[in-house]
């Protein structure tokens, strides 16, 4: 780097998986003076905060992991979330990236002072820089539901997110509410293992079969000896990813296709009468698709039952379902899903002239092309609104837009800018855009999701993940309100 350039001060908030890979593209990129900021007191994010029994990626390790740090190491072709979160530690060390997070440290708002922002942490701290990124996570926030009488239980009672390792299960009447992609793998995990597992559905579900065979030691051998080999299969699962995920933004035989799979994968469940409980009354892939084949073996297990009836309240014993039943329980677990809508929510976000994030959100999140705001200057965001999350790698979304955000600050290095932010028209552009293509995409098509915005409509991307890579592939100076008053250049 020049020594006449001028230093870019840069604060990332999260040291999830995309803040690391924020981390790791401006160190490539030759930058050195950014912080992560992070809450916790670890890094990992998801992958630290979630530790349930079960917990495994169904998005194959190749392709999760970062394509610029390939792990010749792992075990399985889908990894357990102990396995991911030891990865995402290995590459902290690896890139060096450790000594650039302060753990403990939760930022809580962020004002635009043109042309810096002033951050202001929990602990009283407040910093001066020149770009805030925010990498807070897309499903950080657990929601708890809001059932008569939850404090009111007498057993042990947490979240999936919140996960009680001192409670013992075994020999114990355990309650699970929740059958998305987290109850199902804890439903997996959990048959056989407590005395009594009682699964309250309230919504069925469709599960595509996961086979999840070992890699050998030859394979392993041959990847760290070979790292190419790593990058190949990377490039040979997004390719199988991207044909598949077309099905979800498009109908035609590959929605099909995969819909028949879960159809067929439901037909294992013997029972007749338990078959049909199980039988969403909704299209394949509408909800976020669950991949489990340990699913069904499990909810077939005479110590596992499932429960369709509402549940009206829960009292100290147990939950009360609409027909009077009592269902006594020693332990209570939450699988019940996020706040998905949160984003850089709650910190306090106020960029120009005063705009606030509340403000600007007020409809609902909308962002430019998921990476920046209008009116919120040299602020970037990581899985911001309308991210290609669904059934995709996080990883290979992180690296677009980490890529892109790197380049804008390239940019002011080279002094060819002082503040950035898209403007309102192409933001709204984009999005009139989107929410002319959501209606025509799977998750669409007539059922309740995190994935629904206020309005309805999916808060994804509405297109091949690939269009993702190719509008972000390099800033569209069109769309940005530019100030080109350039920054000091930091003495040698
Ligand atoms: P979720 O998909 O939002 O599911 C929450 C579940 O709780 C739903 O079954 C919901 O029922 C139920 N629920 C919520 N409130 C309830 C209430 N008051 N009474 C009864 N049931 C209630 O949450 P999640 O399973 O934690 O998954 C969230 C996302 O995390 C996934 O979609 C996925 O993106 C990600 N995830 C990924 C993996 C992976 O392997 N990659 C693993 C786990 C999670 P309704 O359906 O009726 O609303």
């Amino acid at each position: 780097m020049d020594s006449m350039e001028p230093t870019p001060r840069v604060a990332i908030i999260g040291a999830g998986m995309s803040g690391l890979c924020m981390a790791a593209k401006l160190k490539a990129a030759g930058i050195e003076t950014f912080t992560i900021y992070e809450q916790a007191d670890a890094l990992g994010g998801t992958w630290r905060a979630n530790t349930y029994p079960g917990l495994t990626c169904d998005v194959p390790s190749r392709f999760y992991q970062f394509r610029f740090a390939p792990n010749p190491g792992w075990t399985h072709w889908f990894s357990t979330g102990p396995e991911i979160a030891r990865y995402f530690d290995d590459v902290a060390d690896r890139l060096r990236i450790g000594d650039h997070v302060e753990l403990a440290s939760e930022v809580t708002s962020a004002r635009f002072e043109d042309p810096v922002w002033r951050v202001a942490l929990a602990d009283g701290r407040e910093l001066t820089v020149d770009f805030v990124i925010s990498a807070c996570g897309v499903l950080r926030v657990p929601r708890y539901p809001s059932i008569p009488g939850l404090e009111s239980f007498a057993g042990a009672a947490f979240h999936s997110a919140r996960w009680d390792h001192d409670v013992r299960l075994p020999g114990r009447r355990v309650g699970l509410i929740g059958t998305g992609s987290t109850g199902a793998q804890i439903v997996g995990a959990l048959g056989g293992v407590a005395g009594e597992l009682t699964l309250f559905q309230r919504t069925a579900q469709w599960m595509l079969p996961m086979v999840n065979p070992r890699y050998s030691r030859l394979t392993r051998a041959l990847h760290r000896r070979f790292p190419r080999l790593d990058r190949l299969a990377y490039d040979r699962w997004r390719r199988a990813f991207e044909f598949a995920a077309q099905g979800l933004t498009e109908a035609g035989w590959r929605r099909s296709s995969v819909q028949a799979l879960c159809r067929r994968h439901l037909q294992s469940v013997k029972d007749p009468e338990l078959r049909r409980a199980l039988t969403p009354d909704y299209e394949p892939m509408c909800k976020r698709l669950v991949v489990s084949s340990r699913f069904y073996p499990a909810i077939q297990r005479d110590d596992v039952t499932l429960v369709t009836e509402r549940i009206d309240h829960i009292e100290p014993a147990g939950i009360v379902t609409a027909d009077g039943t009592v269902h006594e329980l020693d332990v209570l677990v939450l699988a019940t899903g996020f706040d998905a809508h949160a984003y850089v929510q709650p910190i306090e976000l106020t960029g120009r002239d005063g705009v606030t994030l509340d403000g600007a959100w007020e409809g609902g999140p909308r962002a430019y092309m998921t990476v920046a705001l209008p009116a919120f200057p040299n602020f970037f965001m990581l899985m911001g609104p309308h991210s290609p999350v669904g059934n995709y790698s996080l990883t290979e979304i992180a690296d677009t837009q980490a890529e892109y955000i790197t380049e804008w600050i390239g940019r002011w290095q080279a002094g060819r800018y002082a503040t950035a932010a898209p403007t309102q028209a192409a933001t709204d552009r984009f999005n009139a855009a989107l929410r002319t293509a959501l209606p025509g995409t799977v998750w669409a098509t007539g059922c309740n999701s995190w994935y629904l915005d206020q309005d309805g409509l999916p808060e994804l991307w509405a297109w091949a993940p690939h269009t993702h890579r190719e509008m972000l592939a390099t800033p569209r100076l069109d769309d940005y309100q530019i100030t080109t008053s350039a920054p000091e250049p930091t003495p040698a």
